[in-house]
């Protein structure tokens, strides 16, 4: 981690104090809240909401990795970082390409990577999540490494919702999480045969994004139902359960959307 030879380093402490590395930080208002953005040896180790809940909580873990300090002071990364998220906010960035230093665990490192796997547009669920890391039974620590990520956006957490399609938790907020799954949504838009083509698989990565409603039988369902598949003419695509509901349909007792 050092730099330093131990013996310059053991100088160093003697003629000017502890020598504590420097993590260079900046805050940044955006539209979606007020960001702190963090970087360490050229690489982006923070970027979080300022005023989420367990702030020092995730401060101090960085610090503690690093064996250093926060300095605040604007650097490459750091201004790269802010051009990039202004992209994605913007609906003109869907990777973010930015050298990224993971801080935790050797179980937080692992449920990230897999967090860093699902893409824009889509989402996963906490069990499904656990299933790829190969420890189906550990949603409970899989969706407490994912509330302590350090690297929002670009580690999707927010990407990850509940099997029955609810949102879960985000330390941005509920309604942040809410925008941010929409504003993806709305740039990669899916056309009804490709909705079509996808329920019947069982997977959950669109389960935020539309419900199926059967016209001959009334029921809408999310798009993970493992239900027999309808037929591609009776059914009726709906952007929430609610317009589904709306419409007078009633929810799937598979699936319980
Ligand atoms: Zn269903």
């Amino acid at each position: 981690m050092m730099s330093m030879t131990n013996f310059s380093r053991t100088l160093a402490i003697y003629f000017f104090g502890t020598m504590a590395e420097q993590i260079h930080t900046s805050y940044y208002k955006t539209k979606i809240g007020e960001l702190i953005i963090g970087s360490f040896d050229d690489k982006l180790c923070l970027l979080d909401f300022r005023y989420r809940r367990m702030r020092a909580t995730v401060d101090n873990r960085i610090k503690k990795h690093l064996d250093g300090e926060f300095i605040e002071q604007d650097d490459e990364t750091i201004r790269e970082t802010k051009k990039q998220i202004d992209e994605y906010l913007q609906g003109e960035r869907k990777v973010f390409n930015i050298p990224l230093l993971l801080l935790g665990t050797d179980f937080q490192k692992q449920v990230w990577e897999e967090l860093l796997r699902v893409a824009y547009g889509e989402t996963a669920s906490y069990s499904d999540l656990a299933k790829r890391i190969g420890n189906p039974s550990a949603v409970r620590a899989v969706a407490s490494a994912n509330g302590a990520n350090a690297i929002a956006l670009i580690v999707p957490c927010h990407r990850i919702i509940e099997s029955n399609g609810g949102l879960g938790g985000f330390g941005g907020g509920i309604a942040v999480k809410k925008r941010l799954l929409n504003l993806e949504r709305k740039n990669s838009e899916l056309t009804d045969e490709e909705k079509y083509n996808f329920i019947g698989q069982r997977s959950t990565k669109y389960n935020h994004r539309f419900v199926t409603a059967v016209k001959t039988t009334g029921i809408y369902c999310l798009p993970s139902c493992s239900a027999r598949k309808p037929k591609f003419e009776n059914v009726i695509f709906y952007d929430s359960k609610e317009e589904a509901i709306k419409n007078g349909y009633r929810a799937c007792k598979v699936c319980k959307p």
